[in-house]
C-alpha cells in the first residue's frame, strides 16, 4: 500500500511519450517536465489534452487523501492484546522459524566452504 505519493500518467505533447509524475505537482497553469525528452509544457486547463491530465491528477490526489485517511484510522485502532497463551505460542512459532532459517544458512555455508 502506497500512501506517500499520488501518481498520474502524463502524455508529453512534444514526444507523445507517457511518463509518471507526482500528482501534487500537476496543477492548472503549472508546468510539467517530460522525463522522456526533457522538454516542458504548460498545463492549460482550457486545452482538452491537458485538461484530462489535470482531472486525472485531481482524482489521484483525492484517492491519496482517502488512502491516508484510511491508514490513519487504521493506526488509531486499538491493537487487541494477545492472551498470554497466544503470545507464548506466537513466540514459539517465531523461534522455530528462526531456527529453521539459521539451519538453512548453516547448510548453505557448509556446502560453499
Ligand atoms: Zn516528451
Amino acid at each position: 500500500m502506497t500512501v506517500a505519493h499520488a501518481l498520474v500518467d502524463l502524455e508529453c505533447p512534444h514526444c507523445q511519450q507517457t511518463f509518471v509524475e507526482n500528482a501534487a505537482l500537476v496543477r492548472p497553469w503549472g508546468t510539467a517536465w517530460c522525463s522522456e525528452c526533457g522538454r516542458s509544457f504548460h498545463l492549460d486547463p482550457n486545452a482538452e489534452a491537458t485538461a484530462r491530465m489535470l482531472q486525472a491528477a485531481k482524482a489521484a490526489r483525492r484517492e491519496r487523501r482517502q488512502r491516508v485517511g484510511d491508514f490513519r484510522s487504521l493506526l488509531n485502532e486499538p491493537v487487541p492484546r494477545l492472551a498470554r497463551a497466544d503470545s507464548q505460542r506466537l513466540m514459539g512459532d517465531v523461534l522455530s522459524t528462526l531456527d529453521g532459517l539459521l539451519e538453512r544458512l548453516d547448510n548453505l555455508h557448509r556446502r560453499h566452504s
